[in-house]
């Protein structure tokens, strides 16, 4: 009988608002851009969604999405190994590698996905999986799912790495896992010092590259490029859901006989549907534009320089930051969520972040920027910022 629950899920539904912490959905009613047109009618810039190469509407990816469903149809109705394998699913694992400098690659329908299904096949009871305290949501329920002993370190501490690698010296296997880029500060592990660990203690590395991937290091490469250690990290986990279009899509790319045992025994990969064609067609043209060039990459890292300058310029508190991810910090709840509010009005869609998401004292406003946004845009953005700014006391 529902009646129960019911009164139940209600008295839960109260409280999370009466907490101020109800997520509403936002509806956007054009595609996913720069600028875009929400269903009250109004235009706004977006400087929140992870577009970071603002190839989610891109023509080449639309257009390839658009050949494949001619030549390959709309759907696989199957999981990989039983029917749902086309040469478009091979040849986008490829390039994935091509990509990573890695040796083989394994697609799944979300990142979510690979994070929850890379775990259990490899490690046991005698193992060690060391995890990075910020790490993503889907790392922690991977984690969850595999019997292997856990320690957590300190966001991007290597000193509490060390402690806690020499506490799991007695495993079998080690591994560290960490996220490229942590989503909420925008900063990238130490990955240089976690390979150099990792060699000490004899752990593999995994990094989950998500924020990173065809975002940071010179060419998008991820953080393997931006610390110069392409090719050793053990096992690297994305999505095409970002940067690589935001479509949908996961992947785990690494070592060729963790992937082999992965399509062999990988929960999310045996008992999940494949990708569509036109998804795995249209991430094939995106790798294919990644070989030819990097010039999206250089605006991205122009547009992030530009706007982090001119936002302390204005004289904001900023985080740090080494990707395209502006942490814009207020240290009040209601604060940011007023200042996000004022800021729509303004036509600037942003969204303000609080504890549980972010410590508790550490509201803020996160600005995602994009190669989607113009210099104009940018712009727009600091002048809005520094207009509400000054209406709500946050600069003198
Ligand atoms: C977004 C994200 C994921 C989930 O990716 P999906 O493909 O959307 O499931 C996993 N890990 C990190 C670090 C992320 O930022």
């Amino acid at each position: 009988m529902y009646g129960k629950i019911k009164d139940h899920l209600q008295e839960e539904l109260k409280n999370i608002k009466e907490a101020g912490l109800f997520k509403a959905e936002r509806v956007i009613v054009s595609p996913q851009k720069a600028d875009i047109q929400i269903n009250t009618g109004q235009d706004v810039l977006n400087f929140c969604a992870n577009n970071y190469l603002g190839l989610s509407n891109h023509p080449k990816l639309v257009a390839a999405a658009k050949e494949a469903l001619d030549s390959h149809g709309y759907g696989m109705s199957s999981v990989r190994f039983i029917c749902g394998t086309q040469d478009l699913h091979k040849t986008l694992e490829a390039k994935i590698a091509e990509f990573f400098g890695t040796e083989d690659t394994i697609l799944y329908a979300a990142c979510f996905d690979a994070n929850g299904g890379v775990f259990e096949p490899l490690l046991g009871k005698d193992d060690a999986i060391i995890s990075d305290s910020l790490n993503h949501a889907s790392i922690i329920d991977g984690v969850r799912l595999c019997k292997a002993q856990r320690f957590r370190y300190k966001n991007a501490d290597m000193e509490d790495l060390e402690a806690k690698l020499i506490e799991a010296k007695d495993c079998r296997f080690k591994i560290i896992v960490t996220d490229g880029v942590f989503s909420m500060d925008g900063n990238t592990a130490p990955m240089d010092k976690i390979n150099e660990l990792a060699k000490k203690y004899d752990a593999m590395v995994m990094v989950d590259e998500c924020h990173s991937a065809g975002v940071v290091g010179k060419t998008g490469r991820g953080v393997t490029e931006l610390f110069n250690i392409r090719g050793e990290v053990d096992i690297i986990t994305g999505t095409l859901g970002k940067a690589f279009g935001g479509a949908i899509g996961g992947f785990t790319t690494g070592k060729k006989e963790i992937i082999e045992i992965l399509r062999q025994r990988s929960r999310p990969y045996l008992f999940s549907n494949s990708i569509p064609p036109m998804v795995a067609n249209a991430g094939i043209a995106m790798f294919d534009m990644m070989a030819e060039t990097s010039e999206l990459q250089d605006k991205l890292h122009a547009n992030t320089e530009y706007f982090v300058e001119k936002m302390i310029a204005a004289g904001f508190d900023i985080k740090p930051t080494k990707s395209a991810i502006c942490a814009v910090m207020l240290y009040d709840a209601k604060l940011s969520q007023v200042m996000a509010s004022k800021l729509l009005e303004e036509g600037i869609y942003v969204i303000g972040f609080y504890f549980p998401v972010v410590p508790r004292g550490e509201a803020r406003i996160r600005v995602q920027l994009s190669a989607g946004h113009e210099r104009e845009h940018l712009d727009k953005c600091i002048t809005a910022f520094t207009k509400v700014g000054k209406e709500l006391g946050v600069l003198k």
